[in-house]
């Protein structure tokens, strides 16, 4: 089925200049970028983003890390794009990540892993609604 999914390019990744390689990884799966902006979170934004997360021990480091250098955050769309995403992100532990996954290559620790993406379908609604306008938004392959 083709889906949508919201990707991130966290701080420690767009700080080591490393952009075009995750995106170039994206597109060689099979995924299209179909909306795109670059920022700086502020803390507000990624305490709601990472919501879920805020009993978590990890939580304020977690935020502060996402604030603390600018973010890609793109909505990519191909088949399965939501387990594929997850595919070429690799597990959240750099240390665990298969090879050839972007975490394997370029993450730091299980915090500074690089990458984001959305876990499932519903996840996927809520966090690209959280960033993009439905109407900006490109699709190639949904109506
Ligand atoms: P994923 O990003 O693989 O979906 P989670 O949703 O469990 O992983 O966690 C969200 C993010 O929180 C991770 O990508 C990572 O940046 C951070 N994180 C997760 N676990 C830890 C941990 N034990 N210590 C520090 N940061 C963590
Ligand atoms: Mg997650």
């Amino acid at each position: 089925m083709i889906e949508q999914t919201l990707s991130i390019i966290k701080p420690d990744a767009t700080a080591r200049n490393l952009i075009g390689h995750i995106l170039s990884r994206f597109e060689e799966q099979g995924l299209s970028v179909v909306a795109m902006q670059m920022c700086t979170l502020s803390l507000p934004e990624a305490e709601g983003f990472y919501h879920v997360h805020r009993e978590r021990p990890f939580f304020q480091d977690l935020v502060a890390f996402m604030c603390s250098a600018p973010v890609v955050i793109s909505v990519l769309e191909g088949e399965d794009a939501i387990a594929r995403n997850r595919t070429v992100m690799g597990a959240t532990d750099p240390a665990q990540a298969g090879e050839g996954t972007i975490r394997a290559m370029h993450g730091r620790s299980i915090e500074e892993n690089s990458v984001h993406g959305s876990d499932s379908a519903e996840t996927a609604r809520f966090e690209i609604d959280y960033f993009f306008a439905r109407g900006k938004v490109y699709s190639y392959d949904l109506s």
